[in-house]
């Protein structure tokens, strides 16, 4: 198959290859998308025969459930049983935008999209062509991120070229995904409501709506056995093919512990990258170092991390040091990311 691929602006949004899109997905074809998150690979949600494809397309294993994406809040009532009213507080306060939620799931959504479970993962863009592209789809897209299976995931098209051309009917080119990580799952058949997945919309901004939140045990102690709810945490994530490992600690500590392992490595024949940031990277003089941009900016790390870990995929590095960025609002979702990409290889300086 040969993957067609469409660049759209967003000051014009051209509504015939809008509705090329949207009648690719209506005959049961893929196509992926830009969000303001990542890049997803859409296929009809309600149509099970498109699931499935979309799990061949990414050689997805298929007890991992994708997330409908909807573009009218009013489309939530007909996939979704038991919208609660902290569920509509949040969809007021971060809908549209990257907050995806979990419902008990009404018949008219296949279990091919659910993963075999009882319950759909639902969330409303705010990108204006993520938006209307699912109008034009018919309203409900099943998406997940739209690189291969187990690689870091999509944030330019030039990433789900690299990872699913000739596999697609479409890619819609909207340029750089502005936010750079998965949406924030919660899931709402339970009270208080459980954070399944770290992202962009914070807890603390959810606690404001909602008052107390619980968070997923299998995300803060990932070694402790505890299956992950939400399916998809459990399996390996964006890793480059590099060995990651992670340098965490107080900045100096960090860069000398880095620079020692890599003259270590070079010893021993092998060749190091190092993930840092703008204040760090001319610290590592010699050696290939990718900035994820100001530390200050998480935003900024967030939006470039995918991308630098497709980088060293292009380079001859055989393993790839990254100093650490827990710290505020979004820095947990950052870390969840890359702890998995590390497959949580942390070395404590
Ligand atoms: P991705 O589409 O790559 O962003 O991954 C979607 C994530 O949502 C995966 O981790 C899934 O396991 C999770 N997910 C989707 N639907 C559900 C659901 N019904 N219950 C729990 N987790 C879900
Ligand atoms: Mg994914």
């Amino acid at each position: 198959m040969e993957t067609q691929i469409r660049r759209l602006d967003y000051d014009r949004i051209d509504e015939q290859i809008i509705e090329e899109a949207g009648s690719i997905i209506r005959k049961g074809g893929l196509v992926a998308f830009p969000t303001e998150t990542v890049y997803g690979l859409g296929g009809d949600a309600l149509n099970p025969e498109s699931s499935k494809k979309i799990y061949a397309a990414k050689g997805r294993p298929s007890d991992n459930p994708l997330i409908v994406h909807i573009a009218e809040k009013k489309d939530l009532y007909r996939i979704a049983r038991e919208v609660s009213e902290k569920a509509e507080k949040l969809m007021e306060a971060f809908w549209p935008g990257p907050l995806t939620m979990i419902f008990y799931k009404k018949e008219l959504v296949p279990e091919a999209t659910t993963g075999g479970l009882d319950t759909v993962a639902v969330r409303m863009p705010s990108d204006r062509i993520a938006a209307a592209f699912i109008r034009a789809a018919g309203g409900f897209v099943a998406a997940p991120s739209a690189n291969v299976s187990g690689r870091p995931s999509t944030t330019t098209a030039a990433h789900v070229e690299e990872d699913l051309s000739g596999r697609i009917e479409m890619i819609l080119d909207g340029g750089q995904a502005v936010i750079g990580l998965e949406s924030t799952i919660v899931d709402m058949t339970v009270d208080p409501p459980v954070i399944l997945r770290p992202g962009y919309v914070t807890k603390e901004k959810m606690e404001e709506q909602i008052g107390p939140l619980e968070v997923d045990k299998a995300i803060i102690a990932p070694d402790s056995g505890v299956k992950p709810k939400a399916p998809g945490m459990k399996y390996r994530h964006y890793a480059p093919r590099a060995d990651l490992t992670i340098v965490e600690g107080p900045t100096e500590a960090v860069i000398e512990e880095i620079s020692r392992r890599v003259e270590e490595d070079q010893k021993a024949g092998k060749k190091a990258g190092i993930l840092a940031t703008d204040e760090t990277a001319g610290r590592y003089p010699e050696w290939l170092v990718l900035s994820l941009g100001q530390r200050k900016h998480e935003e900024e790390i967030a939006m470039h991390l995918f991308d630098a870990l497709r980088q060293f995929d292009e380079t001859d590095v055989d393993c790839i040091y990254s100093e650490s960025f827990e710290e505020a609002s979004i820095g947990p979702a950052i870390m969840n990311r890359l702890l998995k990409a590390a497959g949580h290889k942390v070395i404590y300086v």
